[in-house]
């Protein structure tokens, strides 16, 4: 499955970063603020910034800056955060609860509605008001309700049965937590969230401070030096 027509992935994972800083914009009363503002404090280009809005839709007059709220509702609307979308998750165990009782999502519209697990131990309980449900139950729901999103957080042998048991039900878009490389049929949107080899990265990266002598790089290509950039 293709990402949004016409934007290129990188751009696509800069919008929410876009869309946090609007959000402290707006709320603390700005209505208009400029892409070189942005880049100081996301720590990225202006360029890249007007670039990436660019596939949004053209914005105002060069030079004068982005309109807060209507950038904002354009983000909105072109992410999809707006609209309510519904998830389940299944592997009920640490990773999987935690995520269900996260309650920053719904500032995405996403809304966790059910756990699965095929731990017979498990089935019946409720993690913070959602319950635990069998496998076997798993198509069902997902047709019923229409479910859109199906996050695996199973351990990793089990993780394409689980991407198959979602699948099958009608789920389009996974978010995959699982360290492994799902197989999934075409039209079908898988995010991985690959946290071990995150943390290599970092690993490596304390390893190569301890060795430094003095100099800091500034190589890489998903991190950032200095302050956080969300
Ligand atoms: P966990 O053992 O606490 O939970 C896994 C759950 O999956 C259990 O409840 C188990 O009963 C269930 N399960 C196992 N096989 C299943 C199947 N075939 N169908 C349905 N349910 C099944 O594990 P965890 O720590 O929550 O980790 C889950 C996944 O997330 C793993 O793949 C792990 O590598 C990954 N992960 C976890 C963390 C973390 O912080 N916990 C961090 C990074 C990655």
């Amino acid at each position: 499955m293709d990402d949004k027509p016409g934007i290129p992935r990188p751009s696509l994972s800069r919008l929410p970063l876009y869309y946090r800083f609007l959000v402290r914009a707006s709320e603390a009363g700005r209505s208009v603020v400029s892409s070189e503002e942005m880049g100081q404090a996301l720590r990225l280009p202006a360029a890249q910034i007007r670039k990436d809005l660019s596939y949004l839709r053209e914005f105002g007059r060069p030079g004068v800056g982005y309109p807060v709220s209507d950038l904002l509702a354009s983000l909105e609307e072109f992410l999809g955060l707006a609209n309510d979308k519904e998830a389940i998750v299944v592997g009920a165990g640490r990773l999987g609860q935690a995520l269900a009782s996260y309650p920053g999502f719904a500032a995405y519209g996403l809304r966790i509605v059910a756990l699965f697990d095929c731990d017979p131990a498990k089935v019946g309980l409720e993690v913070a008001g959602r319950t635990i449900f069998p496998m076997t139950k798993l198509a069902d729901l997902v047709g019923r309700l229409h479910i859109q999103m199906g996050v695996i957080t199973v351990p990793a042998q089990a993780a394409q049965a689980a991407a198959d048991a979602v699948v099958a039900a009608g789920i389009t878009v996974i978010w995959n937590f699982a360290p492994v490389q799902l197989t999934v049929p075409e039209g079908v949107w898988v995010e991985n969230e690959d946290l071990a080899s995150r943390l290599a990265t970092l690993s490596y990266r304390i390893v190569r401070r301890g060795r430094r002598t003095g100099t800091e790089g500034t190589e890489g290509t998903g991190g950032t030096e200095g302050a956080h950039a969300s």
